[in-house]
């Protein structure tokens, strides 16, 4: 009974393994077609300045509604497209796009710093760096106000390359995050290395702030290195007030999470930003009885 039983086990789990595979190869192919088919959008998460409570930047997520199956997180599909390659076109695209959307804010007054994520293989193109200024010259975008934000990971196959596109980058202005700081093959090495100017503190340390002494014990450190090595440290996934608080009181001088906002469509985005700064709205105008 047992051997069939196991056996039973180990066909259901090749069942699963077989379609998972199946799945993936589907989902890299039908990326090809997510650029050309105009599947792909932006959202913005609002970053906040802890000190002075205002919105500071965004940062740009990408989103795929998929034909058939709707909404395909980009946790799935990123691995894919830098396994197949077309994470170079797309990324190019977030990179457009971003920098438009930018343009279009500055304009109306709102001269936010754009965040968008950089993939290792994007980082490993030899004319990233030429790419990146060309695109910030088109859209007229002060290269200060461009935040890349790259993983760890991402300096780990070539670093002496990495460090010296980032330095190229950084020359013009443009500034660098390190994203899920804490998460991947944190080096204190690297860092030192690296011309960058930002730490995020993984949302995964931030989550169980206060409630897991470990994860308490890791932000703070993270707000200790960043303060010794001078660079300014982002908390993401805040969600609650007592988080705010918490890391606000502990140095931390900027923040993203759901407490604030989630990523927002961009003109979600603008309503957002009127509200939170308390400016007037339209409607609040044309009804201005309530103080
Ligand atoms: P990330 O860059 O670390 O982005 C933070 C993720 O945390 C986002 O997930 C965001 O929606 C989510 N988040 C923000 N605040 C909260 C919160 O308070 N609670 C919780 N539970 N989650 C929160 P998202 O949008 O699903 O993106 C996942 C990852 O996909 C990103 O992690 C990034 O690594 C990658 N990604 C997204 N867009 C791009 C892109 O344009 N290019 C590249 N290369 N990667 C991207
Ligand atoms: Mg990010
Ligand atoms: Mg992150
Ligand atoms: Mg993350």
């Amino acid at each position: 009974l047992a051997k069939t039983a196991g056996r039973n086990h180990y066909q259901f789990y090749v069942a699963q393994v077989d379609e998972e595979i199946r799945e993936r190869k589907r989902l890299e192919k039908d990326l090809m077609r997510a650029l050309p088919d105009n599947q792909l959008h932006l959202v913005y998460q609002p970053q906040i300045n802890l000190g002075s409570r205002r919105i500071v930047g965004a940062e740009a997520l990408l989103r795929w509604t998929h034909p058939t199956l709707g909404m395909v997180p980009p946790d799935r599909f990123i691995p894919l497209a830098e396994l197949n390659g077309s994470i170079v076109e797309i990324g190019r695209w977030v990179l457009e796009e971003a920098c438009r959307q930018a343009a279009e804010w500055a304009a109306a007054e709102m001269p936010l710093h754009i965040a968008i994520n950089l993939s290792a293989v994007q980082l490993r193109q030899g004319d990233i760096v030429e790419t990146i200024l060309n695109v910030l010259k088109a859209y007229d975008i002060p290269p200060g106000r461009l935040e890349l934000e790259v993983t760890e990971t991402s300096f780990m196959e070539n670093l002496d390359s990495a460090v010296e596109k980032l330095n190229q980058l950084k020359r013009e202005g443009v500034n660098v995050a390190v994203d899920d700081f804490g998460t991947g093959y944190s080096s204190l090495t690297y860092l030192k290395r690296l011309p960058v100017q930002h730490l995020k503190i993984d949302k995964q340390f931030v989550q169980d702030l206060l409630i897991n002494d470990d994860d308490t014990r890791i932000a703070n450190t993270i707000i200790d290195l960043g303060r010794s090595l001078n660079l300014d440290v982002i908390a993401e996934g805040v969600e609650t007030e007592e988080q705010e608080f918490y890391l606000h009181s502990r140095g931390c001088q900027m923040a993203q999470g759901y407490y604030f906002a989630k990523p927002l469509p961009a003109d979600d985005f603008v309503r957002f930003y009127a509200s939170f700064h308390h400016k007037a709205v339209a409607s609040a105008s044309v009804n201005p009885t309530n103080d």
